[in-house]
């Protein structure tokens, strides 16, 4: 007899379990059946679901009636979206304001707590157990997750883990008294554990990073361990979720390292999740089982599609990055296919589960199973609490083991999950929307994916905003950071920074036209993580060897000058090339010579490659841009001409992306350059020069002269052939500069363009309503990040006093979290301060903290932090905004948390200092965002996200006031800053005749 072919088979059954869905859908006396017709309502208007949705995620942070009206009038404004009639009426000012305020707050309340409860099983325990006890008596087994993905601090994640461990208890005593029900406990004489909970491992340790894996396993297994051991105690099953993609690869390792110890290795009541969204879905399987082959012992998977798709498309279009996930919904929906047959074949060595509300998917997993013969014990279909239930109560009609996915907790930190939920279920791809909207749909939602592909949205792709339509569109890309999540890539560095060890010693010259120059005087470059270690000798320049590299530079300038600009500009991209083909070098370098952590010195790199690749397209667009009206008879023209010779005295704190930056603008402009950088970054600078000779600039276009500030630099500014000066350093030096390159000297035939970048006191300011876990991440990388050197780190946080507590507790916690050690350890987060005067002057500081105010937090300094130049991360409090700590450059691991009763009094004391560097907003009101869009006096304005990490061509760089003369490195008008313009007019007219072809019909 002929088997039923395979998707007929498919049909078969998804017609089935449709049949008796439909007969399981909620009924109109029913809430579900008003909370279905409330999310059909937002699907059909994708504006109104965005800022429905935004709102939701705000609410929680909401601790007045006054707040939540007040946002809602903002998020749901009648002129902006479409809502009904009352809502205008009940949210616009007017009488009973208060009763109104109360009636809306609380009617809010409870809608949003019902929406959530329709997804999150309870708020605590008790309620969760009430939740689970209903399920199994409608024969449906569940699994528990305590809300809350990613952690900042230990003890946050300490309070995560203690949940679980109660949570066993109370479940493990309460199972004991439930009835069996095969169905879901197990046929008779092979048992499955009642008790089920499912754990992200981002919950339990903060700083879950693949960068340096055996210290995150050594972290998270601290917690992991003693709950797993927990849970084995009680006869509890544990499943590992999978989160995005960024911590797959870590919580494989974790999984795979400790369930491979000798207290876990016997051990089956244990799982983890595959997501067939992901290209390499099939990979991780077969490594999986591969691993459980060695292992011995049965353990389960569960294959989801995957819950992060939007986040993890959007995050690779940012990066210009092809995704990791399948871009077309029936790959997916393929894949889980093909992933279900490999498990369902593996059943001997693995327990399958299966999550999802598919119903084709569904359909296919038990079509697979009849195939291979297997028991309905041999696997199980798992689903979401509040999704699809339905298909729950049809499946469990037809004998499977259905497992529910119950969420419990704090709506606060569920809220990533209860957005989740809600675009999943309103989603348009989404199979739960389509499928029981039109069931007329229904033959062609069983089809089979990897032959119906039904055509998906395309992934959007990075629109080039420009409103000129003369204008040329930008194919300028940044250039990718290293991954160093990725193993191979970790040992590529770790091979860097031995080679750069091997390095110490060079003496590295000076460049002068083309020559090395050594020279007796030098300087000895030491590593800040260990002070002992001299990382390489720089050759110091005399004013004499100034005056000849000016010489050289102004010789050169004549060929440079005309040089075609596309010619400069492959020299240019020639430059780039040679950078991103010593990326890891240059970065083990900075690391070494100024202490900058891996990610950030990889970073540096990438700041300097894009900023050649950058300028390189600007000039050609400049150059062929008409930018004047042309009449007939008339050609009108801007020309650009260079200036001369750029004088470039650049920092440490980013030694080669600012370095490059001006140097690399000027050298595409046509002007010349002396290179004189900062002391303690001359190595990485000689580098530099290293490759500019190798990309091919002629001899004298660049010249290099490290040497003492004061000195050469001084030398350098005043002297009377240097047309510009490109300068980036601390305010009280740039003010120098600026002054003594303003004096037009005897027989100098210019005025000195200065460009000239000083430092901020930049402020974060925290509202009322703002999403506390990402402004405390964003402050803490903010201020602590690089020991809080860089001109963007923030010095104050300034938080509305209905914040303050929570805001001080959490920094509290994640200050003393910080991950402290020297550079060259991966996982550090917080490496050394530059120097030794660097440690006094952040001592002094913290001085005047304790006698202006106190100290409310500080890190320990752990013991591999002796050999070097480090401090503690410090958060002062209680300071007057017009102390120096406030008003004063403060360098260093270190801020200070101020108060402040309202948004626009926030905004006046983040203005009230003579700096206007860089400045960032945590709030969630769309009229406080406007608010500060307006009033707050920065030159970079961030809102929501941390305010370092600028990027060329999205970020342009740069304060005013007394932070810098208002020029904006990587923006299209920075190299007009080194060049002078010339309107240049000719009149074409010959005897009456127009030549301009386009003019010719004029008579
Ligand atoms: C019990 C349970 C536990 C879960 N645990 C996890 C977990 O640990 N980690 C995790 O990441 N997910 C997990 N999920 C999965 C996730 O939360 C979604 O529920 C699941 O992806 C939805 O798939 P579906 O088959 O139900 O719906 P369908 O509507 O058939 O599929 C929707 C899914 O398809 C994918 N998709 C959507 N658009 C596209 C597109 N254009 N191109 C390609 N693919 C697309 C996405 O993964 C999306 O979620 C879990 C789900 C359940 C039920």
């Amino acid at each position: 007899m002929n088997a039923v072919p395979f998707n007929q088979r498919v049909r078969e059954i998804g017609l089935d379990i449709f049949e008796r869905a439909d007969a399981a859908q909620p009924k109109i006396w029913e809430q579900a059946w008003w909370l279905e017709q409330a999310t059909h309502a937002l699907e059909k208007d994708n504006r109104l679901k965005t800022r429905a949705f935004t709102f939701v995620d705000c609410l929680p942070t909401l601790r007045t009636n006054e707040s939540i009206v007040d946002h809602l009038a903002q998020y749901l404004d009648p002129a902006e979206v479409d809502v009904p009639k009352i809502f205008h009426a009940a949210v616009a000012p007017g009488p009973l304001q208060k009763t109104r305020e109360e009636l809306i707050g609380h009617a809010t309340r409870i809608g949003a707590a019902q929406m959530a409860g329709r997804f999150i099983t309870g708020y605590d325990g008790p309620s969760a157990l009430k939740t689970i006890e209903r399920l199994r008596r409608k024969h449906m087994a569940f699994t528990i997750d305590v809300l809350g993905e990613f952690t900042t601090s230990d003890a946050a994640a300490d309070r995560y883990a203690a949940v679980y461990h109660n949570l066993l208890d109370e479940l493990a005593a309460r199972a004991a008294t439930w009835p069996l029900i095969p169905q879901i406990d197990g046929p008779p004489g092979a048992p499955m554990p009642r008790v089920n909970v499912s754990i992200k491992l981002t919950g339990m340790a903060p700083h879950f990073d693949a960068i340096d894996p055996d210290r995150a396993i050594r972290h998270v297994g601290h917690r992991l361990r003693p709950l797993l051991q927990h849970a084995r105690d009680v006869g509890a099953f544990v499943n590992i979720d999978m989160e995005a993609t960024r911590h797959r690869r870590l919580t494989l390792d974790l999984f795979e390292t400790i369930l491979m110890e000798d207290a876990f290795r016997d051990w089956e009541d244990i799982g983890i999740v595959v997501q067939a969204y992901l290209i390499d879905g099939e990979d991780d399987l077969r490594e999986l089982l591969g691993w459980g082959r060695r292992r011995g012992t049965r353990f389960a998977i569960r294959l989801v599609k995957g819950a992060y798709w939007d986040a993890e498309t959007a995050a690779a279009v940012r990066a210009y990055k092809k995704p990791p996930v399948w871009t077309r919904k029936w790959e997916s929906d393929a894949c889980f296919e093909r992933m279900t047959r490999t498990m369902l074949e593996n059943v001997e060595r693995i327990r399958p589960a299966f999550a999802s509300h598919n119903i084709r998917s569904v359909a296919a997993i038990v079509a697979h199973a009849e195939e291979l013969g297997l028991t309905r014990f041999d696997y199980e279909l798992q689903m979401l609490y509040g999704m699809g239930d339905p298909l729950k109560t049809a499946l469990a009609q037809m004998g499977h083991c259905v497992r529910v996915y119950c969420p419990y907790g704090d709506l606060m930190p569920g809220m990533g999950y209860l957005i989740r939920r809600l675009l999943e279920n309103t989603s348009n791809d989404g199979f739960l929307k389509q499928s029981f909207s039109d069931p007329s749909s229904r033959d062609r939602l069983l089809q089979d994916p990897s032959i119906a592909r039904p055509p998906s949205a395309p992934l959007p792709q990075r629109h080039y905003v420009n409103t000129d339509p003369e204008e040329p569109k930008t194919m300028f890309e940044n250039a990718s950071n290293t991954n160093f999540t990725v193993a191979d890539n970790r040992r590529k560095m770790i091979g860097a920074l031995e080679y750069v060890r091997g390095e110490f010693g060079r003496t590295y010259p000076l460049v002068i036209n083309g020559e090395s120059v050594t020279t007796e005087n030098t300087h000895n470059s030491v590593n800040p993580s260990c002070k002992h270690e001299v990382v390489g000798r720089v050759c110091l320049a005399t004013p004499t060897d100034v005056d000849r590299a000016v010489a050289a530079a102004r010789k050169a300038f004549k060929i440079w000058r005309s040089t075609r600009a596309g010619d400069r500009s492959s020299l240019l991209r020639q430059l780039a090339h040679k950078m991103e083909m010593r990326r890891l070098e240059l970065a083990a370098t900075m690391v070494l010579e100024v202490g900058k952590p891996w990610r950030e010195a990889d970073a540096d790199v990438t700041e300097a490659v894009d900023h050649c690749r950058y300028y390189a397209e600007q000039i050609e667009r400049i150059e062929g841009r008409p930018r004047l009206r042309n009449v007939p008879g008339e050609d009108n023209m801007l020309a650009y001409s260079p200036k001369g010779v750029c004088a470039v005295i650049s920092p440490w704190a980013f030694p080669l992306a600012i370095l490059t930056g001006m140097t690399s603008a000027a050298l595409a402009a046509g002007d010349t350059v002396v290179m004189k950088p900062s002391r303690q970054a001359s190595i990485l600078a000689a580098k530099l020069m290293e490759m500019i000779r190798d990309a091919g600039f002629p001899p004298g276009v660049v010249n290099f002269v490290p040497g003492a500030g004061a000195e050469i630099g001084s030398h350098l500014v005043e002297h009377g052939d240097v047309n510009i000066v490109a300068f980036t350093g601390s305010q009280e030096v740039g003010a120098g500069v600026i002054q003594s390159g303003a004096v037009t000297r005897p027989g100098q035939p210019f005025i000195k363009k200065m460009i000239v970048e000083m430092g901020g006191q930049n402020a974060i300011v925290v509202d009322a309503d703002a999403d506390l876990d990402g402004a405390v991440q964003a402050i803490i990388e903010s201020a602590f990040s690089f020991a809080g050197q860089k001109c963007s780190s923030c010095s104050r946080v300034i938080v509305l006093d209905e914040a303050h507590d929570l805001l001080l507790t959490r920094l509290r916690e994640a200050t003393e979290s910080a991950v402290i050690g020297p550079a060259e350890a991966p996982a550090s987060t917080t490496g050394p301060v530059i120097d030794q005067e660097a440690v006094d002057r952040f001592n002094q500081f913290l001085e005047t903290g304790k006698r202006e105010g106190k100290m409310v937090a500080q890190a320990k300094l752990p013991p591999e932090c002796e050999e070097g130049f480090f401090v503690p991360p410090t958060i002062l409090g209680d300071i007057d905004p017009q102390s120096s700590l406030c008003q004063e450059e403060t360098y260093g691991p270190l801020f200070v948390l101020l108060r402040a009763e309202t948004f626009e009094q926030a905004i006046e004391i983040a203005n009230d200092t003579r700096f206007a560097l860089t400045g960032g907003v945590f709030s969630r009101s769309p009229a406080h965002i406007d608010y500060a869009r307006r009033e707050f006096a920065v030159g970079n304005l961030y809102i929501n996200r941390r305010i370092t990490g600028s990027q060329v061509d999205a970020q342009p760089f740069g304060g005013f006031k007394l932070s810098g003369t208002g020029v904006k490195a990587g923006s299209p008008d920075y190299l007009l800053h080194f060049m002078d313009a010339r309107c240049i007019t000719e009149n074409t007219l010959r005897s009456g005749l127009v030549p301009n072809e386009e003019h010719s019909e004029v008579t």
